[in-house]
Parts: C-alpha cells; structure tokens; sequence
C-alpha cells in the first residue's frame, strides 16, 4: 500500500504536488478544463490542513524557444485560481531566485504554481529523462512531495520519480481513485468481466491482450483492430486497417481462445473515408471497401455479452467515430453500458475522448485521466511514478 496525502502532518509544510494540468489549449483558451477540475480535491485538502502547497505540471512538448510561449501554464494559474476561488502564484521560471524567494515568502494555505516542467527539456531534456540535479533541486523546495499526476505515472521523469526519490513521499486522490478502479476490475473481478478492445492498431494493444486474454472472460474485439483479427481467420477485409507483422499473433491468441475472443459479425464499410457508407455482413467485404465501425447485429452480439458482466473495461473507440458517420457502434455501447450496474471503466486517451465527446462523461463508474498510463496497467505493468512512493 502507497502512502497518500492522508498519512502526512502537512501544517506548516512546503507540499510539492505533481499535477496534471496537461490541458487542450487553442487560440489562447483552455478547451478542455476537466484534468485541472480533478486535481482540486488534493489541491484543497492541502489547504484546508494549512500547507503551502507548491504545484508542478507539464505541458504539451518543448522543444525550441518558441514552444515556450504557446505552452506557459500561465492561463491554467488564471483558471485554477477561478475554480478554487483563491490567488494562485503563478513563477513564470522553473528555477531560480525569484521562485525561491517566493517559496520562502509563502504563507500557510498560499498556492503557487511553476511554470511547465518541460522548460526545462530545451537543453537536455533534464525533466523528461530524470535527470539527477533536477530532481534534486525540485526537491529542495519543499519538505514533502505528493504525485497526482496519473497521466505521466507510466514516465520516470524528474517531477515525479526525481522529486519523490528525496523527499517523504504519498499520492494524492486522483491517483489513488485510478488505482482503486483499475485494481478492483484487475485483481479481483467480479465475473463475468468483459473487456472491449477497439482503437487503430493490434501493435499497440499487445501487452493487453495478452495479459487479459488470462484475466477476463470475454475480450470483445471491435476498432480497427477487429479486421487484423479477420484477416488472420481468412476473412477478406479489403482495405480496412491491417497490421500485416501481427496476422499471426492475432490467428493464434483466436486459436487459442477461440470463445473468449468476440470478433464483429457485420461491419459499416465506405469506398473512401467520407463517401457513401455500406452495411455488409462480415463475409461481404469488398476487395475496395474500408471497415469503418461494426454493424449492429454486432452491436446486439456485444450487448449479450456485457449485460450478463459484473465488470467491464473498455479501451479503444470501436470505430472512427471522431467522423459522425462511423460512431454509431462506439456511441451504441456508450448508451448500453451506461444503463448497466456493473462495475464499468473506461481508459483514458481516445476512449475517454469518445466516451466524453458522446456525452456520457456521467454515464460509467470511472474515466482514467490517463492513456498511456491507464494502457500500462492493463498491461500488467506497475508505473515507475507510483512504484517509487513511499509505502506506508
Ligand atoms: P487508439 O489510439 O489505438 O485507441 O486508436 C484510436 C483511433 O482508432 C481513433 O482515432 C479511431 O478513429 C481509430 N479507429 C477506430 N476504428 C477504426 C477503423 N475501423 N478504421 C480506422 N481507424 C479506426
């Protein structure tokens, strides 16, 4: 067990937090500002148990001089303040005096936040390799760190790993929450416990399937993924998706697994992406044709298989549903799982994109804020930025 935010004394305490505040931002305005809302739970317990609490976040990629500008974490300091309806410090440097002074002139629940700890990439990638002097300092500025920061879990970079490696180390209640969920469905599922895989490629989705082909009951296969699987059984998939180097590890985890593997029985087929779209039974796949979504006779296959689940996780959309054209399957299941009352949870990344832009954010048990990182776990991997937290 990891310690949390909760096993600290943190009166009087300079906390770093490592937060994720890696936030869409166009034409100078936050799109989206959901990951800054869920890191205000552990933001406000250190104030109400008067810390002064100092954040940490990346922010997109740096790297060149001029990357700094579009990614300040300036506009989210504004937008924090306004959700905790508090002043936020915001130190446009990631080290120096100014930053120091400003620390040392903290009073007990003051909120300040440094700028994007990719700064600090520009010359020698410092923060995205772990570099040892960085995390030394980091550390030196506060007495206790705390990693909310799910989404960059699965990295081993110096605002998390470097940091924690000199300080008294929990997590905060993001992080916590993630886990709790995924251990829950992962370690002791009530059965049956149904996975949907969809998304683009087999390549990225090995590891998971090969570590919860072992877990799960049933592994619904739909995405763009679902037609390397066809091929792999004989099926002619046109010019749908193909990941040719995994025909044969796709033909045989089927063999292998032949009734815990879900494959589509019918698909929504287009000559081109755009143009007129086609429903056709899996076996008629035209030699022209792209497999864009599945059909929904498979739609009421998937539906038998879920609603006898006591617990489901769903990672990868299982159609190109970012094209209104092609998310009927992806939003179909959104509206069955959503009326279900098994434990239901969804990865971050694309899925949670999906599951969100569709509307039904409010509708499931769990959405992980984090893809990559929500991937490692289904993988089986434990994440380097928790791994180093103190256990209790
Ligand atoms: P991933 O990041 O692997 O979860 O993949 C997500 C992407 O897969 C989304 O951008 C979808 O548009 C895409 N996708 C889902 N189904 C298909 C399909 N049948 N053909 C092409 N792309 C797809």
């Amino acid at each position: 067990m990891k310690k949390t935010i909760e096993n600290f004394e943190l009166e009087n305490k300079r906390v770093l937090i490592r937060v994720d505040f890696n936030v869409p931002i166009k034409d100078g305005k936050i799109t989206d500002d959901n990951r800054i809302k869920e890191s205000l739970k552990t933001i406000k317990y250190g104030i109400e148990k008067n810390a002064k609490i100092i954040l940490l976040s990346h922010l997109g990629r740096v790297k060149t001089e001029e990357d700094k500008e579009k990614n300040s974490l300036k506009l989210v300091a504004n937008r924090l303040s306004d959700l905790l309806e508090k002043e936020v410090t915001f130190i446009p440097e990631t080290r120096g005096k100014t930053l120091e002074n400003a620390i040392k002139n903290m009073n007990n629940k003051d909120v300040l936040l440094i700028e994007n700890t990719r700064f600090e990439d520009l010359n020698g990638k410092k923060e995205s390799e772990n570099e040892e002097s960085l995390g030394t300092y980091w550390a030196s500025l506060g007495d206790i760190f705390i990693n909310d920061a799910f989404g960059t879990a699965h990295r081993a970079h110096a605002s998390n790993v470097g940091i924690a490696s000199h300080l008294p180390s929990g997590i905060g209640f993001l992080i916590e929450k993630e886990l709790k969920n995924f251990k829950k469905a992962l370690e002791n599922p009530e059965r049956p416990f149904t996975v949907i895989l969809g998304g683009s490629k087999v390549t990225d989705k090995i590891g998971v399937i090969e570590n919860l082909v072992t877990i799960a009951d049933f592994i619904l296969i739909g995405g763009g993924m679902a037609y390397t699987f066809l091929k792999a059984g004989g099926i002619e998939i046109g010019k749908s998706l193909v990941d040719e180097e995994k025909l044969e590890f796709c033909k045989n985890i089927f063999e292998k697994y032949p009734n815990k593997i879900i494959l589509p029985i019918d698909t929504i087929n287009a000559k081109e992406i755009g143009a007129e779209s086609v429903h056709k039974a899996i076996h008629q796949i035209e030699k022209e044709e792209i497999g864009l979504d599945i059909g929904p006779y498979t739609v009421e296959l998937f539906k038998d298989y879920l609603e006898k689940s006591k617990t489901i996780i769903w990672n990868g959309p299982v159609g190109m549903f970012e094209n209104r054209a092609y998310q009927e399957g992806t939003k179909n299941l959104c509206e069955i799982i959503s009326n279900l009352n098994s434990l239901r949870i969804v990865g971050g990344g694309d899925t949670a994109a999906a599951v969100i832009s569709l509307g039904f954010q409010d509708k499931v048990d769990h959405i992980s804020t984090g893809g990559g990182a929500s991937l490692y776990l289904l993988e089986g991997k434990t994440l380097p930025g928790i791994d180093i937290i103190d256990d209790i």
